[in-house]
């Protein structure tokens, strides 16, 4: 069900602390962490607690937490003392997502290209 954490997710499991994180911010809903193998000085993740497949169904089935995500993401900024930063949902396998558990990267700490690859 949407929603409910899923057996074989990565990022439930790190939710539920049953994999290491490198957490840097916990809201009631939301989670940050350090990406495993990052492309910028910082690369964080900020995820849901619950688990949707992509941004779009969780902007669908809980609008109140994707709204928290995007607010988790300036709040990372600025953990971070980043003046700039880059948002990034990667949503299907020929964007590059691979996890599929709705998920923003926050990247910066360096000068950022644009448009990106
Ligand atoms: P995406 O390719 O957009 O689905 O992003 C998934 C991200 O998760 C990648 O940037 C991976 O480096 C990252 N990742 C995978 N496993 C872990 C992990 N155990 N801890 C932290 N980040 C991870
Ligand atoms: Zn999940």
């Amino acid at each position: 069900m949407a929603g409910e954490p899923h057996e074989d997710c990565l990022f439930c499991k790190i939710v539920e602390g049953r994999i290491p994180a490198t957490i840097v911010r916990e809201t009631e809903t939301t989670v940050a962490f350090r990406d495993i193998n990052p492309q910028a000085p910082t690369h964080v993740l900020v995820i849901p607690k619950a688990h949707y497949q992509d941004a779009a169904a969780l902007a669908a089935g809980a609008p109140e937490t994707a709204a928290e995500v995007l607010r988790e993401t300036r709040a990372v900024a600025e953990q971070e003392r980043l003046d700039s930063y880059r948002t990034i949902f990667n949503t299907g396998a020929g964007a590059g997502q691979t996890v599929w558990h709705a998920h923003a990267h926050v990247l910066g700490g360096r000068g950022l290209e644009w448009p990106p690859g």
